[in-house]
């Protein structure tokens, strides 16, 4: 028992570090750590990062860490682009079906092959797909639904906030983007170019076309770097926020954009990015 024990008294010492420096809740962080804790009757186990808490449900401290370690990288990528503060709150239930039901969803078939999901003011990861990814992509999972936490998704349009998270999410990671957009690109490189810009449809998981919802994805996130680099990032920034409160085709046309043009030139950047 010894080890339970240390591990415990270990826990216990940053269970207070978390508490004391996270301050009281606000929009990016609606839950408390402490009512974090109690999300299972046993087994709860919180490590604080330097703005990030993370709650694992009978998950090693270590492995919690090493999460804290990046939702803090993950937390100052999606400040960069928002431009205001954002304390990550991660949970880390101990299956997919637990991550479902933490989400609010059916079952583990509702997550199957995500890595994690954005729910409620919180990432929740699903450790079986979050553990097959490489440091990179983890990463990238982390700030995608990171963002979609911060950033919110309500009345935009799929592409849109898919497309932003991806973003966020790619934005420092390094990956050129014939390697992130692997799939689009192998498209491209066959002659052809997407008609339009991905819709709910083409991001419906249901597991019988892997790639076009890959395609998806990819397709979105260059809608959206195609915005950053046309107008500057700080103007797909407040296109985002505009979209949420006046509707998507009122923010473009501020940009001289209809959702023609913007189709046009998305696909012209699209065969540029990856021809
Ligand atoms: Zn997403």
């Amino acid at each position: 028992m010894s080890g339970w024990v240390s591990q415990r008294v270990a826990v216990v010492s940053i269970v207070l570090l978390a508490v004391a420096s996270a301050g009281a809740p606000t929009p990016d962080s609606p839950i408390l750590p402490q009512e974090a804790r109690h999300l299972w009757s046993d087994g709860a186990v919180v490590v604080g990062g330097a703005r990030s808490v993370v709650v694992g449900h009978h998950a090693p401290s270590g492995e919690l860490r090493e999460l804290a370690r990046r939702a803090d990288a993950a937390g100052r990528r999606v400040s960069d682009v928002l431009g205001r503060p954002v304390r990550p709150l991660i949970v880390v239930p101990g299956s997919a079906a637990e991550a479902a039901g933490l989400a609010g969803l059916d079952g583990a078939g509702e997550v199957d092959g995500l890595a994690a999901v954005a729910d409620g003011g919180r990432v929740i990861v699903v450790p079986e797909f979050f553990a097959k990814l490489n440091s990179t992509g983890k990463d990238v999972v982390l700030t995608h639904e990171l963002t979609h936490v911060v950033a919110g998704t309500d009345r935009l349009p799929v592409w849109l906030y898919e497309g932003f998270a991806d973003y966020v999410g790619y934005r420092d990671s390094g990956l050129p983007v014939r390697t992130a957009a692997a799939e689009l690109a192998a498209e491209v490189r066959s002659g052809r170019l997407p008609g339009e810009l991905p819709g709910p449809a083409a991001f419906a998981a249901d597991g019988r076309d892997p790639l076009r919802l890959a395609r998806a994805y990819q397709e979105a996130w260059l809608a959206c770097r195609f915005l950053a680099d046309r107008f500057g990032e700080g103007t797909l920034v407040r296109l985002y926020r505009e979209a949420r409160s006046v509707g998507v085709d009122q923010a473009l046309a501020a940009l001289g954009l209809s959702a023609a043009t913007l189709t046009a030139r998305w696909r012209d950047y699209v065969r540029d990015q990856l021809a």
